[in-house]
């Protein structure tokens, strides 16, 4: 695979530590002009063991797996180079990639993010990193430890293909992150800050990676989803998950009420109901669909309604259509993760016959196959009367 394989993904930005130390040698400054002599090699050194960059994030402007992952390319003199060297020349190459317009956006919400950095101050500090034991619970901590296909299934019920639902937060984690969540929004409107909304669609939530939490959900993502989402949805880049945005959206009746539909921005989701008290607010799938179907009509078997519980997850494909009901009373709050894949979204622009895991391209590839069958028939039909005659 070469380096076109892998995308910048535009929703992925990187982070100064907001001390500014410059701690690593790695300076978070201003992308100069890329150098256009660094190159990378065809083929990956496969029993090269990269390092890890994981302790970088705030510092890089791409992801510390993206880096990991590119290492192997690394021309054979570089590899035995320093990781300071190794992280300079191959941010040098990603920048390359990396349009004007594109860059500017990246500075600016780092400096936002350094914004925050410096000035909120978190409630719950046990939060920002990961401690497995106290957040999720021990039905889900043994599926994900033993790790094979059968143990997650003796976790999940599928109430569809593809729609896999778990407990998975403790109730004490659920209501930390709340009221986190409840602090920074104080934090915000006794600033008079402006935050980012999560997404074009919710209107109240938070960007949790804006305000410390993204090195945590890396881990959330990378230690306890990847797992999953290698077994249930590799035909998605459920084998390469390597960039997360990570937020919370609120609903109730002084919030958003509901959600239309829609397909999220994102290989898979999780999406985890961090409770209180409500009514209504299900969740409603439509299909499955790759961008050339995405409006198209929806099958009876492909009708599912699921209603959230605190606590328990819900993972599915992001191009499960979806929506959210109505939350009548109450107030209601999710934890979404939506997790991306690079490479499948790079192989994805070159894919041009049907996608195996849109309903709709099974559906014309299974319709073809019978007007196959017919026509055959029909032919073969025809030159047994023709010998008969
Ligand atoms: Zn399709």
């Amino acid at each position: 695979m070469s380096l076109e394989a892998f995308r910048i993904d535009r929703h992925k930005h990187g982070r100064s530590d907001g001390g500014g130390t410059g701690t690593n040698g790695v300076t978070a400054s201003a992308p100069a002009t890329p150098r256009a002599s660094h190159r990378l090699r065809l083929k990956p050194k496969s029993d090269h063991k990269p390092e890890s960059y994981d302790d970088l994030q705030h510092q890089l402007d791409f992801s510390p797996m993206l880096f990991s992952s590119l290492e192997r390319y690394l021309p054979i003199p570089m590899m035995a180079l320093s990781r300071d060297a190794k992280v300079n020349y191959m941010r040098d190459i990603l920048l390359r990639y990396s349009p004007e317009g594109e860059r500017t956006r990246i500075l600016k919400h780092r400096e936002y993010r350094q914004k925050i950095l410096m000035n909120y101050k978190p409630l719950h500090r046990e939060l920002y990193s990961m401690h497995a034991a106290r957040f999720f619970t021990p039905s889900f901590l043994k599926a994900i430890r033993d790790g094979t296909e059968e143990s997650f299934r003796s976790i999940i019920s599928e109430p569809s293909p593809g729609i896999l639902v778990f407990e998975m937060l403790q109730p004490n984690f659920c209501e930390m992150l709340r009221s986190e969540v409840d602090n920074f929004g104080r934090w915000v409107h006794d600033a008079d800050f402006r935050i980012m909304l999560p997404n074009t669609m919710n209107r109240y939530g938070a960007v949790l990676d804006d305000f410390g939490l993204e090195t945590m959900l890396n881990k959330m993502m990378d230690g306890f989803i990847c797992p999953m989402a290698k077994v249930f949805f590799p035909e998605v880049g459920g084998c390469t998950l390597d960039s997360h945005h990570g937020f919370v959206v609120e609903y109730g009746v002084d919030r958003d009420v509901e959600l239309g539909f829609h397909v999220d921005d994102s290989e898979v989701t999780l999406n985890v109901c961090l409770g209180e008290q409500f009514s209504g607010g299900e969740l409603f799938f439509r299909g499955v669909r790759c961008d050339k179907h995405v409006s198209t009509e929806t099958q009876p078997e492909e009708i599912v309604d699921y209603g959230h519980v605190p606590g328990v997850a819900v993972l599915h494909r992001g191009r499960h259509r979806h929506g959210a009901r109505a939350t009548t009373a109450g107030h209601r709050v999710n934890l979404l993760l939506w997790c991306r894949s690079s490479v499948f979204r790079e192989l994805k622009k070159y894919q041009t016959d049907f996608s195996s895991w849109c309903g709709e391209c099974q559906r014309n590839k299974r319709e073809r196959h019978q007007l196959c069958i017919a026509a055959t028939k029909s032919e073969l039909m025809k030159r047994e009367r023709k010998t008969a005659s």
